[in-house]
């Protein structure tokens, strides 16, 4: 059900107006500039594909600080991040790096279990996934262990550098409170309509923007509403005020 906000774009052009040009992944970069430089890690890393994917699974349900931290552990403790060496690495070994990230003992075996399907399946060899058609890649990806619909798209965007809209829990949470999709919608429901409204080439920005809205101002238990720059078209703020 669309209240306040007819089209997307409307709410893309207002958060635009309000960061700009500016850098999203501020916590990323606050742990790489205090841990990650003497260990050569950067946020290039993210184009890696089988970096990628062991990114998503430290990202799930954590902030970005967390998975970022897990990820620093990781480079710590076995230097480069293949295949090759984390399917040789133990799961105890893999989880006492990733601690300072939390969820240590379920992440550990799904990355065990996701390097040992990549070195069984693909050789190690990721590049077999990124030359393959969008749909088809996302195919592949969903059918690797520990890896749902917003680590493919995540992986799609960053890898095939192709325009996807991945959907995290910040943007589930900020568009169902402004309204634009009902609270029911579930994943493709929600990527679909925001697709609809946004360009390939601008749907990295807009994920990048929605996340730092819920990050910034959307926040899980207590929106800070009065001040968010949205709150003139959004549906939960305008329910309140009528309230
Ligand atoms: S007005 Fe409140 S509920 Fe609506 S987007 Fe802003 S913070 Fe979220």
């Amino acid at each position: 059900m669309k209240m306040g906000i007819k089209n997307f774009k409307q709410v893309f052009k207002a958060l635009k107006q309000v960061y700009g040009n500016k850098y999203a992944w501020t916590e990323v970069k606050d742990v790489l500039n205090s841990e990650g430089q003497s260990l050569n890690i950067s946020e290039e890393d993210i184009h890696d594909p089988f970096k990628n994917l062991i990114i998503g699974i430290l990202s799930q349900n954590t902030s970005d600080r967390n998975s970022t931290r897990a990820y620093v552990g990781l480079v710590k403790e076995f230097g480069k991040i293949t295949p090759e060496v984390l399917s040789k690495a133990s799961v105890e070994k893999i989880k006492s790096a990733i601690k300072p990230g939390g969820l240590y003992n379920l992440k550990s075996k799904r990355i065990k279990k996701l390097t040992q399907t990549i070195w069984e399946r693909y050789d190690g060899d990721l590049t077999k996934i990124t030359k393959l058609p969008k749909e088809k890649a996302r195919k592949e990806l969903l059918e690797l262990p520990g890896i749902g619909q917003k680590t493919a798209d995540v992986f799609i965007t960053d890898c095939l550098d192709i325009g996807v809209m991945a959907v995290d829990t910040n943007i589930e949470r900020v568009v169902k409170r402004l309204g634009f999709v009902s609270s029911g919608a579930e994943y493709c429901e929600i990527k679909n309509t925001l697709e609809k409204d946004i360009s390939p080439k601008e749907r990295l920005r807009a994920h990048e923007l929605l996340i730092r809205l819920g990050r910034d101002y959307c926040k899980a238990t207590k929106p800070l509403c009065n001040v968010c720059p949205l709150n003139k078209l959004c549906e939960k703020n305008l329910i309140k005020v009528v309230d």
